[in-house]
Order: structure tokens, then C-alpha cells, then sequence
């Protein structure tokens, strides 16, 4: 543990109490990274300065007009944003009340809004003279957006994976090497997302002369701050988008959640918009809420420190992190990035589980009601949408974070085929 971590010796004892926040939300952390209770670096000492590195060129940046403007460049030549606004007209009117519309961030670059953050990052890398990128990956998607924009600046690219799943998701694997990315093979534990994360941080340890290029709005800062800073493209494009189409802004907006960044992007823009309900759903899974059934992490978790911040955790008395499950691969995940547990604590967002049921019903219904296949994500997002919408005015509207497509889950989908 770094001495930036010391600062919290206790760190429940500093816990808002959910609805009288002492800090406003939708700030930056403070210095040390702290988002009220949640946040912080928890690293080994060999990293702490690596992460002050980190966190003083990215603050340098972060306002620099050339640097805002080579981003924007790349999403939008690279990526093919803004991503459309589209109002769903056949599955409104078969729901009855509210419209819906979808922010189709499955149309960025590689199918999902992973690529926003990791062209926002590498262009950083760059800044800093970094060579090689190392990051993890569970469901591959995170790593196939890695390669690419390594191989788009020219960078060596080292992508963690557990052995288990580089076998369940072989296409990926087969994507990064195509990109010119070596995928490191981990064998240990569960041979899943947790190893390699153990993995890659221990690479990194090893050599901090490389850039660790963090997948979501999770680990120790300035990852959270800045993940939601590049993934905020999404909410302003919403802004804007829906005050020039509806002239005003949504009723509410819906996000899955899983590390949280595709959430965190949508949901920043609106957050001192007290008229704009935000929701994220987390991955319910089999539905019972016993441990090892879900990865609903603020519904079913308590604050503790994993992966080397402090938030809401899946973990057992003893501290042991539990199993997780979610039919998506993409919310498997025991811990949340900090800012979401604050959001939470203040009841500034409202957080509630999809099943795994209820999001391939949504897959299907969005699939054929409109012709747009979402991946299983984005499709618990939806499922809360949809059972949202009948029971609003037909004048009020909806918006869901599409954030990816669904074309990857096709496999995994064959045995809900009607037949
Ligand atoms: C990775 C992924 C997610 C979950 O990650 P967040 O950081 O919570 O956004 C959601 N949807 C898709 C399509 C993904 O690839």
C-alpha cells in the first residue's frame, strides 16, 4: 500500500449515508483521487509514482486544445462518430407509453464504445513517450480496441487473458493477434479476468516504462477520472442530439453496468440535471441474488479495496473476492468503478439488476422489433427500459445506451432459439 492510501486507515468509517452526501457528486476526486469515500491509488510501492506520472501528465492534457482536438479527430475519422440518436418507432408503440431511443454506440469503430477510451489513453501513451502498451482482458473486447489503436500509433502491445478465456472467446484472440498484439496466456486461479488483471499489474510493475492501458472506469487514479472524461463523448452527444431533435432533454437514461465506464459516460453530462432520471442495471444473472449467481455489485456488495481502489465489492466476511456470473461476459465483474458508488450513496442514480433472462428476451425483442441486434450488455439496459416505458406518458422519452452490438453473442444465444 502506497502512502497515498494511508489516507483512509479506516475506510468505512468515512461511508456517506445513501441520500445526505457530504460531497457533491458529478465533481472530479480530489487530488488524491477520492471520490467522497471511494477511489484512491491501493497500489504496491513500486507503482505509486508510476501512477503520479500518470496522473500529472494526464491532468496536463487534459485541457490542452491540441490534444482535445487530435481526439476528436480520431473519433470521428476512426470511429465514425457523433453515433446516431435513433428513435425506435415499432418497439414504442407495441410498448404504449414512453418512446425510446437508442444511443447507437454500437456503430463506433470494432462494435462497442470500448474504442472511445482506449484512442483517448494511447493518444495520452503517446504524449509520454511510451513504446509498449500492456493491458487485460476478459471478454476480448477491451483487448481487440487496445490493438487497434496500438497498431494505429504504432505501438508494441502486450494484452493479459486467463487461458479459460482465450478459449471462450477465440475470435478475439484471433483479432488482436491479427492487429500485431501478442496475447499473454494466464494460467493461474480461475484462468479468467481476475488473473489476468493480477497479471498485467504485475507487468506492469515489472517494466513502468510501459503504459497500462485500464478498460474501464475502475482501479486507482487517475484510471476512473479519466475513463469517464474520454467515455463523456457519449452523454454530450446525447445533450445535443436530443435538444435538437426533441428540443429538450430526455426523462431518463439508461445504461448497463458492469466496470461502469459506458454508464459513467452517459450518465456525467446529466448529473446536475435533476429532471434527467439515470439508471444503470447490473447483471442480476440467474436472479436468486445468492453469491456466484450475479455480478450486481452495488446491489449485492459492501465498500471494500480491489484492484487497487476502494468501492463497492463482491466479497465474502474474509475478505475473498466472490464468483461472479452474468450470461454477458462484458459485466462479469466483482468490483465498480468509484464514482458509480458514490452516485449511488448520494441516490443521485438508481441502480437495479437485469437477469440474465430478461436481457436475451430484450436481445430478442429489440432484434426483431427494430432490426438492430444489441449485444447482451447493452440488451440488460434495454430489458430495464422496457419494462420502465408502458407505464409512462407516450409524450416522455427514454434513451439506452446501446453500447455495443450483438453480433459476438450470437454463439452463446443458439440454445434461446425458438426452434
Ligand atoms: C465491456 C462492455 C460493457 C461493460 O463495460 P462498462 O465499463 O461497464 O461499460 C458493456 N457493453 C459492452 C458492449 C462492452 O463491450
Amino acid at each position: 500500500m502506497s502512502a497515498v492510501a494511508s489516507k483512509l486507515s479506516d475506510p468505512l468509517s468515512s461511508l456517506s449515508v445513501p441520500g445526505q452526501c457530504a460531497v457533491l457528486p458529478g465533481k472530479d476526486p480530489d487530488a488524491q483521487g477520492f471520490f467522497g469515500p471511494y477511489g484512491g491509488m491501493f497500489v504496491p510501492p513500486a507503482l505509486a509514482p508510476v501512477l503520479e506520472e500518470l496522473a500529472a501528465a494526464y491532468l496536463k492534457y487534459r485541457n490542452d486544445p491540441e490534444f482535445l482536438q487530435e481526439f476528436s479527430y480520431y473519433l470521428s475519422h476512426y470511429s465514425c462518430r457523433p453515433t446516431p440518436l435513433f428513435r425506435c418507432d415499432n418497439l414504442s408503440r407495441s410498448l404504449g407509453g414512453a418512446v425510446i431511443y437508442l444511443k447507437r454506440e454500437d456503430l463506433n469503430h470494432l462494435g462497442a464504445h470500448k474504442i472511445n477510451n482506449t484512442l483517448g489513453q494511447i493518444l495520452l501513451a503517446k504524449r509520454m513517450n511510451k513504446k509498449r502498451i500492456i493491458a487485460e482482458t476478459g471478454a476480448g473486447s477491451h483487448g481487440v480496441a487496445a490493438a487497434a489503436a496500438a497498431a494505429l500509433m504504432n505501438m508494441e502491445c502486450t494484452v493479459y487473458m486467463g487461458e479459460e478465456d482465450m478459449r471462450r472467446q477465440a475470435p478475439n484472440v484471433q483479432r488482436m493477434r491479427m492487429m500485431g498484439a501478442t496475447v499473454a496466456c494466464v494460467t493461474d486461479g480461475q484462468r479468467t479476468l481476475k488473473e489476468a488483471v493480477d497479471a498485467a499489474i504485475g507487468a506492469w510493475a515489472a517494466d513502468p516504462s510501459s503504459f497500462y492501458l485500464l478498460g474501464s472506469a475502475v482501479g486507482p487514479h487517475p484510471y476512473p477520472l479519466m475513463v469517464r472524461d474520454f467515455q463523456s463523448v457519449i452523454g454530450k452527444e446525447i445533450r445535443q442530439q436530443c435538444l435538437e431533435e426533441k428540443g429538450r432533454l430526455p426523462d431518463v437514461c439508461v445504461a448497463c453496468v458492469g466496470g461502469g465506464s459506458n454508464a459513467i459516460g452517459m450518465f456525467h453530462p446529466f448529473i446536475e440535471e435533476s429532471a434527467v432520471r439515470l439508471v444503470g442495471v447490473e447483471p442480476g444473472g440467474r436472479g436468486s441474488g445468492k453469491i456466484g449467481d450475479h455480478a450486481a455489485t452495488m446491489t449485492y456488495g459492501v465498500p471494500g479495496v480491489v484492484h487497487g481502489f476502494n468501492s463497492y465489492v463482491l466479497q465474502d466476511e474474509k475478505g475473498e473476492i466472490c464468483p461472479v456470473h452474468s450470461i454477458s461476459a462484458g459485466l462479469d465483474y466483482p468490483g465498480v468503478g468509484p464514482e458509480h458508488a458514490l452516485l449511488k450513496d448520494c441516490g443521485r442514480v438508481e441502480y437495479v439488476t437485469a437477469t440474465d433472462k430478461e436481457a436475451v428476451d430484450a436481445f430478442f425483442t429489440l432484434s426483431r422489433a427494430e432490426g438492430v441486434i444489441p449485444a447482451l450488455e447493452s440488451a440488460h439496459a434495454l430489458a430495464h427500459a422496457l419494462s420502465m416505458a408502458p407505464a409512462m406518458h407516450k409524450d416522455q422519452f427514454i434513451v439506452v445506451n446501446l453500447s455495443g452490438r450483438g453480433d459476438k453473442d450470437l454463439a452463446q444465444l443458439e440454445e434461446y432459439f425458438p426452434a
